[in-house]
């Protein structure tokens, strides 16, 4: 038996076999010529046959897959046998070129014009990409990159995974993930924990587990066992028998005191707006408008924008939704926003510093958003990502109120942001505490990055301290002003419980946590979690923060969480 500790994202306990997703393809070597032996026809017919063999296989895909990405499928489909991609590689090899380096070069070409002709057209350069990728794999006959195909269910090891994998998981399919890179803020476990799916990251050594390997995971706990035991295979039953209870959540956050807590969803478009209000989400407290635009090239037209907006608004009639403006940059990186030469992102232009560099965007985002507020029920309140000083609030506020937006608020992720508080929320109305980024750069850890996941924990009592700093900021204003948090923090209950001691009013999260962190609220009043935050607060470290809150809230065991 082997065992592999890694940072547990997202619970649930499964027994499963592992799969691994291919290694990204590597580019042919540059110039690489026709192997000795081997004529230009024979490597033309191999390439021809490749092509045809990536068509047949995203068909079959196409034709079992979800309505949304059949379409997508379909379209690469095409793109695999495309005549003018197959007619410039079948060149290229005539003129000496091995067939992997001339459909590399070929693709490339094709791509670049495509990227030159703008607008839809550019935006099919990454699927001609994502197709040479796969003649190659075909060619040199190694799996094809992206999520292995299956029809039975696989623990996916890999690692580390891309958004743009994950987006496509289907969870009926792949059970729960397992990285050995990746930390416990990166986008991965997000959306890891929005499926619901059990997931453990920064395990290292997990991605050279042979195929087919039968292992027992434990996302809480963050565990990884080979060769299940009967306990191991019991507790996993166990999960899935209470997997059900937490799945349900009654739309009502309140402590057992009966102080309401709004309990909010994090969403990144209308389709996930309208998985969280049917999970009883009571509002939104984040939506990422950057999601709902990861795949494009050039700035969304007003009308695209107001669409996906009011998709989300239209979801909550009655009820708030905090939009937050793009936040392109570093791990999401926006070509018509992000600069993807600069050398360290993560502290470069970024969220609302790009409006400084692409002047325009910003103010053009802030009238759709009010154009979609305006044909809507919702109670809209928009917030800036990446705010640093008192004047950007400030600058921001005035820009919201030119659109005729009268609830702006920021996003406080940044640590000079949490100490200056107080200046900030004098010129805004609210602030949302972003605890995945306020995390790494307390910690100066990036969150993408499994080596440090110990670092990156929003557990660290520096980043307790820099939120009960937030809220005492905010409190000092006239009246007080709310702070919420839309940090993954606010997903994990025991640090739930922690927050809400510390002061914050309302907690937003992936509709999936709902329940559970509803479920563990509902168990102790403001005054113990109160408690249970000086405890948190007073500890030397993030491990026995955690250990010692968790401690005081035996409904965690109890669950499962
Ligand atoms: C955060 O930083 O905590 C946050 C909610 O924003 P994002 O994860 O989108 O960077
Ligand atoms: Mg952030």
């Amino acid at each position: 038996m082997r065992n592999f500790l890694g940072v547990g994202v997202s619970p649930g306990r499964i027994v499963g076999p592992v799969r691994a997703m291919p290694r990204p393809v590597a580019e042919p070597p540059a110039g690489e010529k026709l192997a000795a032996g081997t004529s230009a026809d024979e490597a033309v017919s191999a390439l021809h046959a490749a092509a045809q063999a990536v068509q047949a296989e995203l068909r079959e895909r196409a034709a079992a897959a979800r309505a949304d990405a059949k379409a997508v499928l379909e379209a690469t489909a095409l793109m695999a046998t495309d005549p003018m991609l197959i007619k410039a590689a079948a060149k290229l090899i005539t003129a000496g070129s091995s067939a992997e380096r001339a459909v590399w070069d070929a693709a490339e070409a094709v791509a670049a014009m495509l990227v030159n002709l703008g607008g839809y057209m550019a935006e099919r350069a990454a699927d001609v990409l994502d197709v040479r990728a796969r003649i190659v794999a075909a060619l040199r006959g190694v799996p094809a990159p992206g999520i292995p195909v299956s029809n039975t269910p696989f623990i996916l090891v890999a690692e580390d995974l891309a958004p743009a994998d994950t987006a496509t998981l289907d969870p009926a399919k792949v059970v729960a993930l397992l990285t050995a890179g990746g930390g416990p803020q990166s986008h991965t476990a997000i959306i890891a924990r929005s499926l619901g799916l059990p997931a453990v990251v920064a395990a290292p050594g997990i991605d050279r587990l042979a195929d087919g390997t039968e292992v027992y995971v434990d996302g809480a706990a963050g565990t990884i066992a080979t060769e299940p035991s009967d306990a191991d295979r019991a507790a996993a039953a166990a999960w899935a028998a209470n997997a059900a209870n937490l799945a349900v959540f009654d739309g009502n956050g309140t402590t057992a005191d009966g102080r309401r807590i709004p309990l909010l969803a994090n969403v990144g478009g209308a389709a996930d707006a309208a998985k969280a209000a049917a999970a009883g989400a009571q509002g939104v407290g984040l939506l990422r408008t950057e999601f709902c635009f990861l795949d494009r090239e050039t700035e969304p037209d007003r009308a695209e924008q107001v669409a996906a907006y009011k998709g989300v608004f239209d979801a909550f009639p009655g009820k708030k939704v905090v939009i937050r403006t793009l936040d392109a940059g570093a791990d999401k990186p926006l070509p018509f926003l992000s600069d993807a030469t600069e050398p360290n992102p993560a502290l470069g232009v970024r969220g609302f510093r790009t409006d400084t560099a692409s002047p325009g965007v910003l103010a053009r985002q802030l009238q759709a958003i009010a154009e979609a507020a305006r044909t809507s029920a919702a109670e809209v309140w928009v917030m800036a990502p990446m705010i640093s000083t008192a004047a950007e609030a400030a600058r921001f506020a005035s820009m919201c109120a030119d659109a005729g937006l009268r609830t702006p608020g920021v996003m406080v992720e940044v640590p000079s942001a949490a100490v200056t508080a107080g200046a900030i929320l004098a010129e805004v109305e609210f602030a949302s505490l972003g605890t995945n980024d306020l995390t790494q750069y307390t910690m100066a850890a990036d969150r993408q990055l499994g080596p440090l996941a110990a670092l990156n924990n929003p557990w660290q009592p520096a980043v307790l301290q820099l939120v009960a700093l937030t809220v005492a900021g905010a409190a000092a204003q006239g009246g007080g002003k709310p702070v919420g948090v839309c940090g993954e923090a606010a997903a994990d209950p025991a640090l739930a419980v922690v927050l809400v001691g510390l002061g914050v009013s309302s907690l937003s999260m992936t509709a999936r946590a709902l329940a559970a962190v509803g479920a563990v609220l509902a168990t102790v009043t403001l005054e113990e979690a109160q408690e249970i935050a000086k405890v948190a607060l007073a500890a030397t470290g993030p491990a026995e923060a955690r250990e010692r809150a968790r401690e005081k809230l035996p409904i965690l065991a109890e669950l499962g969480l």
